[in-house]
């Protein structure tokens, strides 16, 4: 102890201007000096830490531990530093502690062994690094990918954990990296672009959605919201980027359903919207269609009355068919619609009976004949006495009616119109063959269409509809409509049925 206070004034010399605590202990571990910064350190008055025993500066509970740590640390005698890697405390005279690092160095001066402790109060570093540590964990635990990469060069300085974990990627990886290349379709120049008001200072935050790609190539979208930070002296951009997989995968969901009922509502706009014609197709062919053969009915029954006569009964026989065949038209007309109808509205069902082909033909060529014009002959088919048929009875008889008084319509006077039935192996045909108008070539394809009527057609009656629902109907029973025709020669319509359908 005498040796410091006669070495007092050199050890002031040399301790004072330092800002770290300086403690001079001897072999019993008190204390022979200490400069003011310790003293102040400690919340002690000027010297009086003299003599007093180090113990005093150590808490409590680390006294026992201090004791084996000091005699190891004086047996081995080397310089060291204590307290680097424990988490050491001191006591302060008031006795609140304080955390401390502390560095060990043991000399010897006149004889006697002594230590000099360097003591730095460390509590503002222990504070930081609790605040550090706990942003740290913030950033790393955090459930968005956070990337960070320099301002300048795009490299990434740092990724946290739930980026690798998304990416695949090892940090070792990433570092090598900058966006370019776990972003789809992402230039530096892109990003350099997308960057720029962060970098101008025009706006503190950026939101944008991409995508991005996985080690193992797979690519998921996500929503990128860009800020410009310091790390710690280098400006350097910070990504918090979320996956957005499910919310993009819910707005599809929602985008295909939104579209699926578009489509339900524009499909069930479109057919109210051609009801909605029909009916007013309807009403304008009642007034047109319905004129002619009515005022020709007229004419008969005014005619009629007036042949009184016995002998006038030939007459009375052309008027009333004339007025039957009229009748019929019209109801033929009638019942087309009514199939529209059925057909628009799925309300047809089918009634498929067995029934000998002969008597159908010969009923319907009957109801023809009243239409015929002058000259105008049916020929007969060949050979179906024996044929029974296994169709729909009244189709059938919708079908050939269409034809044939399409044949009549569309042929002029003194021609012929043949009816001839074939027997295939998987089908039967009904071909109505005619030496009428035929159809214009460039017109073929619409004429099934829904109110379509050729050129050469239009100073005839009609609604073009027939062909139309027949078509339709021989085709919901597996059946077929088709023609050919030439202009000014003729047409040829065939309706097929399938033979499973006919039984003889
Ligand atoms: P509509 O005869 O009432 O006009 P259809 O649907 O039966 O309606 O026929 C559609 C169109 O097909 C007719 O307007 C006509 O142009 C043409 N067509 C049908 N059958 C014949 C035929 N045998 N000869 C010439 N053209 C025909």
């Amino acid at each position: 102890m005498r040796v410091f206070q006669d070495n007092s004034e050199i050890f002031n010399l040399l301790s004072e201007g330092v800002s770290e605590g300086i403690i001079v202990v001897n072999k019993k571990q008190e204390i022979v000096a200490a400069n003011s910064s310790a003293e102040e350190m400690f919340g002690y008055e000027p010297d009086e830490l003299y003599g007093k025993s180090l113990n005093v500066l150590i808490p409590q509970k680390y006294r026992h531990g201090h004791d084996e740590h000091y005699k190891g640390f004086m047996q081995k005698r080397e310089k060291r530093q204590m307290g680097k890697s424990l988490d050491l405390s001191a006591l302060r005279k008031d006795g609140t502690e304080f955390p401390v690092e502390v560095g060990l160095n043991p000399f010897e001066l006149a004889g006697e062994t002594y230590s000099m402790a360097l003591v730095i109060d460390i509590t503002e570093r222990k504070l930081r690094e609790k605040e550090l540590s706990h942003w740290a964990k913030i950033f790393n635990e955090s459930l968005s990918e956070i990337y960070i990469f320099d301002a300048k060069t795009y490299a990434f300085i740092n990724v946290n954990k739930e980026a690798l974990r998304n990416t695949g990627y090892s940090f070792e990886e990433f570092k090598g990296f900058s966006p370019k290349n776990i972003i789809c379709n992402y230039s530096d120049d892109d990003f350099h672009e997308l960057l720029k008001p962060l970098q101008s200072g025009e706006q503190v935050k950026i939101k944008s959605e991409s995508l991005l790609q996985r080690k193992n190539g797979t690519k998921y979208p996500i929503e990128i919201h860009l800020q410009l930070s310091m790390v710690g002296d280098r400006e350097a951009y910070v990504a918090m980027v979320m996956d957005i997989t499910d919310r993009k995968n819910y707005t599809k969901r929602l985008e295909k359903q939104v579209e699926e009922r578009t489509e339900e509502l524009r499909k069930a706009l479109a057919k109210e919207k051609e009801l909605g014609e029909l009916k007013t197709r309807f009403l304008s062919l009642v007034s047109h269609e319905f004129k002619t053969p009515l005022s020709g009915i007229m004419t008969s029954i005014t005619l009629l009355s007036k042949y009184t006569e016995t002998s006038q009964q030939e007459k009375r026989e052309k008027h009333v068919n004339t007025i039957k065949g009229k009748v019929r038209y019209l109801n033929n007309i009638l019942n087309d619609f009514l199939s529209v109808e059925r057909l628009e509205t799925g309300k047809v069902t089918y009634k498929v009976e067995k029934f000998p082909l002969s008597k159908l033909v010969n009923e319907v060529i009957y109801n023809a004949n009243m239409l015929l014009k002058t000259g105008q002959k049916i020929n007969y088919p060949e050979n179906i006495d024996g044929i029974n048929v296994w169709f729909d009875e009244k189709i059938m008889e919708l079908v050939l009616s269409n034809l044939l008084h399409n044949a009549i319509k569309y042929s002029p006077e003194e021609t012929v119109i043949s009816i001839i039935v074939k027997q295939e192996k998987y089908k039967l045909s009904i071909q109505i063959v005619d030496q009428g108008i035929g159809i214009p070539l460039k017109e073929q394809k619409h004429i099934f269409n829904r109110y379509y009527r050729a050129e050469n057609a239009l100073l005839t009656q009609g609604t073009g509809i027939g062909l139309n629902i027949a078509k339709q109907h021989l085709e919901n029973l597996k059946g077929s409509l088709e023609f050919i025709s030439e202009e000014n020669k003729g047409s040829t319509f065939t309706m097929s049925i399938p033979v499973e359908t006919q039984v003889k």
